[in-house]
């Protein structure tokens, strides 16, 4: 037993925080480890000598403003991480490496109607298909990030009633998955994933405070404070959608009048166009004809936009967020949507609140979510692993031996 306070549980400690980091970012210099973790260069110089000669991680040249630098990141071949997204209409599973490497990456059409056990039957096949394409070894996988539309009750993992997959409301997504694959399972709703996936591979890298707003057939926030997904103690933090913008507007589907929701979502926007557009329309059509100057599509798109800056502009006199990433099929406007919300962030939020605030569109359109089911994954998963080989070394040179 190490005793707590020793030089070798220290030694682990210290292991166990460098490797947390590089796991959680993917790859760093040694100066942003030492950033990351308060170590000293020095320590963080030896740490990665001693991880590097025992396979956890590995070092490669880069350059970091123009200096040259070592970039650390964990070994390809160190273990896999799996991601599962269940949206409106698709399934899509990636799966990738420790070093953030997507080995693998497919979707497929999902029937909304489909009952929860065909779609998690449909699941286990493609992941049981990719994991064979890409030839990795079962024993390896670290665990697997799942995500859902709708809420996860956090004490019980229950999913509540979800209006996107109707029927779904009440399974425990997380221990039906597990039960079928037999490895640990960590289950998230879309938006908290959108806002790890834009966090961690795209427009929300190298911020500690974002917030994610994904504007489908509902509109939801995932919310990353001090670099962590704040849930709250039910798991509903950042039900932006239900921000009232007007008591006498349209009755939402939690039961109050004008919600953010109500303005915003497909299902309230897309029958203001169709009398003049036919009644075919789709989120994807309405972005795609206002690229190309259809006016009617232009106006709707921008009064979208300043009610989702309300919005924003609550959210940001509340949390100060650095940043915004707007995702979903409204992102694709571009410059259409988010020149209004910015308009509004202007008028509505106090100046400080707003002044070092960037909004930008997400830079991983659809897979956001599905990359943020592997950060997930790869922010669960334990060190002790990794670490077996490493600490053994760190504790026999630190300790004396007993025998
Ligand atoms: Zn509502």
């Amino acid at each position: 037993m190490e005793t707590p306070g020793s030089q070798s549980s220290l030694h682990r400690a210290n292991l166990e925080r460098v490797v947390r980091a590089v796991r959680l970012a993917g790859s760093l210099t040694q100066a942003e480890i030492a950033r990351a973790t308060g170590l000293s260069a020095a320590t963080v110089s030896n740490i990665v000598r001693e991880l590097k000669d025992g396979g956890t991680v590995q070092v490669t040249p880069t350059s970091a403003g123009g200096r040259r630098a070592r970039s650390v990141s964990l070994s390809g071949d160190a273990g896999i991480v799996i991601g599962v997204d269940f949206g409106h209409a698709h399934l899509r599973v990636a799966i990738g490496n420790l070093a953030h490497q997507v080995l693998a990456e497919e979707s497929e059409p999902l029937d909304v109607d489909a009952s929860w056990s065909q779609g998690f039957d449909r699941a286990e096949e493609l992941v049981n298909r990719l994991v064979e394409a890409t030839g990795v070894d079962r024993a390896k996988i670290a665990g697997i990030g799942l995500g859902v539309p709708g809420p996860i009750d956090v004490e019980s993992g229950t999913l509540g009633s979800t209006a996107i997959l109707p029927g779904w409301g009440g399974i425990k997504p997380a221990e039906e998955l597990r039960g079928r694959l037999g490895v640990p399972v960590h289950v998230d709703n879309d938006a908290n994933l959108g806002a790890l996936g834009e966090l961690v591979w795209g427009s929300g890298r190298g911020v500690r405070d974002l917030a994610y707003i994904k504007i489908a057939s509902g509109v939801g926030a995932g919310l990353v404070i001090n670099g962590k997904i704040y849930r709250g103690p039910g798991g509903t933090a950042g039900e932006i959608g239900h921000i009232t913008l007007d008591e006498g507007g349209p009755v939402c589907r939690c039961g109050n009048r004008g919600c953010l929701e109500t303005f915003t979502a497909a299902p309230f926007v897309l029958p203001l166009l169709q009398p003049s557009h036919g009644p075919g329309l789709t989120m994807e059509g309405v972005v795609r004809l206002a690229r190309e100057g259809d006016p009617g599509c232009r106006r709707v798109i921008a009064d979208v936009g300043r009610h989702i800056g309300s919005g924003v502009a609550n959210l940001c006199n509340l949390l100060n967020p650095s940043r915004v990433v707007l995702g979903g099929d409204l992102a694709e406007a571009g410059e259409l949507v988010l020149g209004p919300i910015r308009e509004s962030v202007g008028r509505y939020a106090i100046p400080s609140a707003a002044r070092q605030l960037t909004i930008l569109p997400g830079a991983l359109g659809g897979r956001a979510e599905v990359l943020g089911a592997l950060a997930l994954a790869l922010s669960e998963m334990g060190d002790s692993t990794l670490l077996d080989g490493c600490a053994a070394d760190g504790a026999r040179s630190a300790t004396p031996a007993f025998t």
